[in-house]
């Protein structure tokens, strides 16, 4: 099956944090639209939320975790080798690397320098491989060789934290959550869901507004129209399926051609469909 936590494309280079962004170049209509939505009351929030949530899933009916993986494990390690990674190049590299490497066992007892050479296209490969050694090691001393269901017992293990436990939650498990990767964070600050900078107070403030069944599939519209959509630089907003609900529009281009040439990614014409291009 082909997340994405950490993705190195070069839009992403923005600087997280964009309070001080003013949208310019938009009618003073939309700018009162904006300064209403930003000024809504918390029902009205959380009934915009949840109908951008319901606009995300007619955009991208297909999201999924865009890792590559058969077994709990297997993605385990992928999201591991994602950090700081393009989940391209993770896709790229783990064919090889879960052939050789099948279960606990085999990276609890790897070979260090055959490992990182494995894993080497991925960046940071020396620590990529303490992570995945000492993951195995703790599975096969504490859980029989098995990735446990909790988030509690999974942000102990070498290698995983918060994020990655909740891609493994909601992807192999079928626990819902919420992961909170650069895209997401950018998205829901420029959606005044939350002002929150914390990935865990980011997951927490959107886990009151969204349903709980949501999380998992919400986590991969948001990054499906993070990636393809709305740009770290210049997000598509003339183009963009959000727009009536977006307080940030005007943040990227509005002219509807300038726009649509910023979309990218397989589901363009969809996208560009729903809004009448
Ligand atoms: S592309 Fe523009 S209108 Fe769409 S969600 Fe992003 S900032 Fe809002």
């Amino acid at each position: 099956m082909p997340v994405s936590p950490a993705t190195a494309a070069a839009d992403d280079a923005a600087p997280a944090t964009e309070t001080a962004a003013v949208p310019t170049g938009i009618s003073a209509a939309r700018k009162r639209k904006n300064r209403a939505i930003a000024a809504e009351t918390r029902t009205g929030l959380v009934r915009r939320a949840r109908r951008m949530n319901r606009t995300l899933g007619a955009a991208f009916p297909d999201a999924h975790c865009e890792l590559d993986f058969t077994t709990p494990l297997e993605l385990a390690v992928a999201t591991i080798l994602s950090a700081q990674c393009t989940d391209v190049r993770v896709n790229l590299t783990t064919p090889v690397l879960f052939a050789k490497y099948r279960s606990a066992r085999d990276y609890a007892e790897a070979n260090r320098a055959e490992l990182e050479e494995y894993i080497r296209p991925t960046g940071f490969y020396r620590n990529k491989a303490s992570s995945l050694m000492g993951l195995g090691q703790a599975l096969v001393t504490g859980f029989d060789g098995e990735l446990p269901h909790t988030m509690g017992e999974l942000v102990k293990l070498p290698g995983i934290g918060r994020k990655t436990a909740n891609v493994i939650l909601g992807n192999a498990f079928g626990v819902p959550g919420i992961t909170v990767d650069t895209h997401f964070g950018r998205l829901v600050r420029r959606w005044k869901w939350t002002e929150d900078e914390d990935p865990v107070k980011v997951e927490h403030s959107v886990g009151e507004l969204i349903e709980r069944k949501e999380w998992t599939m919400l986590s991969h519209r948001v990054i499906f129209h993070g990636r393809r959509v709305c740009h770290a630089r210049k997000p598509a907003c003339g183009a963009c399926v959000l727009a009536n609900d977006c307080p940030s529009f005007g943040l990227g281009p509005t002219d509807p051609a300038v726009a649509a040439a910023l979309i990218k990614g397989p589901e363009r014409e969809h996208l560009l469909d729903m809004v009448g291009l």
